[in-house]
């Protein structure tokens, strides 16, 4: 038995001129034999689904709730975030790599003189990194999304010289979470696990910089972590957050 969510689901972003060329298009997904189940009802064929006066249904009785994030309070949540990956990050790297053999002045300038040398190189990865952050996005989302790349834009926030994804489709809040954190795992985790392993603090570094650089994406996710995971979540097409969309209850 299939839930009526996933029949809403499928009718996003889709328009259907009458009930029958709905209930068509859900026997087309779905098969004739399938039966659906709501709040209120179960074992319901197709056409009973669409008959049913229940909200999953009938997106006016949907409701619309919009979440943002204060950009004052992500600066400090970001300034937090980077203060303690540090402290944790270097913490084990220092453990692991006996930190005697690091803190002694010829060391030390040794490990400024590196970033010193590597500093265009520590540039254009941070440059490359922060475009790549938003790829990441739009290619995670896009996996989930039906209309995949198609609904995913990119661009550039001239006032604040940041580049930024979005996602012109609701997505299931698992779904947007998972492609919200990827950014976070693949560029800012995995790397300083490399670092570590690898012994590299110049790596550790941009790790502990690209965790701190997804505390906007962190904050979202630890908002949504609330919400129904079937609930279905668009990105704010302009403000940093979401819209979320669920069942009015008093209509079930
Ligand atoms: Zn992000």
């Amino acid at each position: 038995m299939t839930h009526g969510h996933e029949v809403l689901e499928m009718m996003f972003g889709n328009s259907y001129s009458s009930r029958e060329d709905l209930v068509n298009a859900i026997i087309n997904k779905f098969g004739a034999d399938e039966r659906f189940y709501t709040c209120s009802a179960e074992n319901m064929t197709a056409l009973r689904l669409t008959g049913q006066r229940c909200a999953i249904i009938e997106s006016k009785s949907m409701k619309e709730r919009k979440e943002t994030i204060n950009i004052a309070t992500a600066n400090i949540v970001s300034i937090g975030i980077l203060v303690v990956s540090a402290l944790v990050l270097y913490g084990i790297f220092f453990l692991i790599w006996d930190y005697q053999d690091w803190f002694y002045k010829e060391k030390l300038i040794e490990v400024m003189d590196q970033f010193g040398t590597n500093y265009l190189m520590f540039m254009g990865a941070l440059i490359v990194g922060i475009v790549v952050h938003e790829l990441i996005h739009g290619l995670t989302w896009a996996k989930f999304a039906k209309s995949d790349l198609k609904s995913i834009s990119f661009g550039v926030m001239w006032k604040m010289l940041t580049p930024y994804c979005h996602c012109s489709e609701p997505l299931k809040v698992s779904h947007y979470s998972i492609g919200a954190l990827m950014p976070l795992i693949v560029l800012g985790i995995l790397p300083s696990i490399a670092a570590i392993c690898l012994k590299s603090l110049f790596w550790l570094t941009m790790g502990v910089i690209f965790i701190a650089a997804a505390a906007g994406d962190i904050m979202v996710v630890w908002r949504l972590r609330k919400e129904n995971p079937e609930n279905m979540v668009l990105d704010h097409p302009s403000e940093a957050g979401y819209l979320v969309y669920e069942e009015e209850p008093e209509d079930l």
